[in-house]
């Protein structure tokens, strides 16, 4: 006791700190209120250090400034971050999604830092509109008349039922009023949109017959929604799009379709079996389309609706289009994501999205080997073939092979592993299954096996030999 109430006593005051040499250069680079606060921090650690004894001596002013400096480092890099994904599932809502191509990342960092034309007619010299920038390619790639990007596909349902159907009422299966994330249901969105719900049909089936029995005057809209993030399995019917099409027509109501994932055109090697796609759908004469861009399209967070051209310039014009505009980056990344599609090939060559799903199995199992070799070190690495998913909320219950590094518990503990990883400057993700921690590598990108093993090494060389 009487120990540690010398060495409180001899603790050193912030305002002595920022005399210490060297720190004027810590100031220049980080700034002087990031490095107060990171002297602040520094010595109330030290504080509590020496409380919990873990401290027989204070540390000399250098090391205080080393420690001060590193402090400010960290106070200075984003919370923000990269992280490396090792859970294998492409389409991971908690780690960002989509990952960018490298070209669409690109761009979004090139009209970042200067100006552009996004609101500019080049060729005229004037005044342009940012609706205009994407929505040809759009209508190229996919045969639709026309098209309009916001901000997420949350924005494109609610924007399309504003528009669309306001003050009436638009039908929908009971079994399609889903919960996509923490907020996002349909019927709240429908509420929030000024459109009434009108639910037809039972949880697990729904007949076409259904839907003729509510449509009158009062109706303004039949809306089909892709389930997916659930699935029901066994006794189920729903209307398949090309009949609530048909009933459209017959009726004079339009029919409009939230896809969800929305795959934007077959791929060879990307069918994921109950997932729509978008040029297929488009072809049954539906009549509004929308989608998530950062879902199977691989691009960017943003909302894409396409249709037909009156029901879309009905959607420009409406005062929510403002609310959920796009931004810049976004477009940009988007246009680029939407250049490699017009060739399946590129697409599956530049897209990670579409190249990290369509990865054969003995390539992962090769690419698994890879990163085991890196980390033979450890002892106890193994190469384990697993089974995958797509997503969390995308193609539910869709279990794809996937190829693995499986650390061994002997190595160390999995849990405590799971958690080092974790925290490591460079976070990686990775899952825990039958008390063996996996490293699944279809998400994992080739340039970051050397930090996993950096890493790892690390982790083993501050572990306490047993
Ligand atoms: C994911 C999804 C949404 C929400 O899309 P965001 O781009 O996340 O806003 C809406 N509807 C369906 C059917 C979905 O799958």
């Amino acid at each position: 006791m009487q120990e540690k109430n010398e060495l409180l006593r001899k603790l050193p005051k912030v305002d002595e700190l920022l005399m210490v040499r060297g720190i004027q250069l810590v100031e220049q680079e980080y700034g002087h209120t990031t490095v107060l606060l990171a002297a602040r921090n520094t010595v109330d650690e030290l504080r509590a250090e020496i409380l919990a004894g873990g401290r027989e001596r204070i540390p000399s002013d250098t090391e205080l400034a080393v420690q001060i400096a590193q402090e400010a480092q960290r106070m200075s890099s984003p919370t923000f971050r990269k992280v490396i994904n090792a859970t294998g599932v492409v389409l991971h809502t908690n780690l960002g999604r989509a990952r960018l191509s490298e070209k669409a990342a690109r761009a979004a960092y090139d009209v970042a830092r200067g100006y552009s034309n996004l609101e500019y007619d080049i060729g005229r010299g004037q005044r342009g509109s940012r609706h205009s920038l994407v929505s040809s390619l759009l209508c190229e790639l996919t045969g639709a008349e026309d098209a309009m990007v916001v901000n997420n596909n949350a924005a494109a349902v609610l924007l399309m039922l504003a528009a669309m159907a306001a003050g009436r009422e638009v039908v929908v299966s009971r079994g399609e009023l889903v919960e996509i994330g923490g907020s996002f249901r349909v019927p709240d969105i429908m509420t929030l949109s000024g459109a009434v719900l009108r639910e037809v049909g039972t949880t697990n089936r729904t007949h076409l017959a259904d839907y003729q029995r509510v449509i009158g005057e009062q109706t303004g809209a039949l809306l089909k929604v892709h389930t997916s993030n659930f699935r029901v399995v066994g006794f189920t019917q729903e209307i398949e799009l090309a009949a609530m099409v048909e009933l459209g027509k017959s009726v004079g109501l339009p029919v409009l379709y939230d896809l969800g994932g929305g795959l934007l055109r077959p791929v060879e090697g990307v069918s994921i079996p109950g997932e729509p796609c978008v040029t297929e759908s488009l072809k049954t004469g539906v009549d509004v389309v929308c989608f998530s861009g950062d879902k199977l399209l691989g691009g960017p967070q943003a909302g894409i609706v396409l249709g037909r051209r009156e029901y879309i310039e009905r959607l420009k014009k409406h005062p929510l289009a403002r609310a959920l505009r796009v931004d810049k980056m976004t477009l940009a990344a988007l246009e680029t994501t939407l250049l490699s599609y017009r060739d399946e090939d590129v697409a599956l060559r530049q897209v990670p999205t579409l190249q990290m799903l369509a990865a054969p199995q003995d390539e992962l199992m090769d690419k698994a080997k890879r990163l085991a070799a890196l980390l033979d070190f450890a002892g106890g690495v193994s190469v384990v073939e697993e089974e995958g998913q797509v997503g969390g909320g995308t193609a539910p219950g869709h279990i794809i092979p996937a190829a693995a590094v499986a650390i061994a518990a002997s190595v160390m503990e999995p849990e405590r592993l799971e958690t080092q990883l974790r925290l490591w400057e460079m976070p990686i993700v990775a899952r825990i299954s039958r008390d063996t921690l996996l490293l699944d590598v279809r998400t994992i990108d080739e340039d970051d096996f050397g930090t996993i093993a950096a890493c790892l090494r690390q982790v083993l060389d501050k572990e306490p030999q047993a």
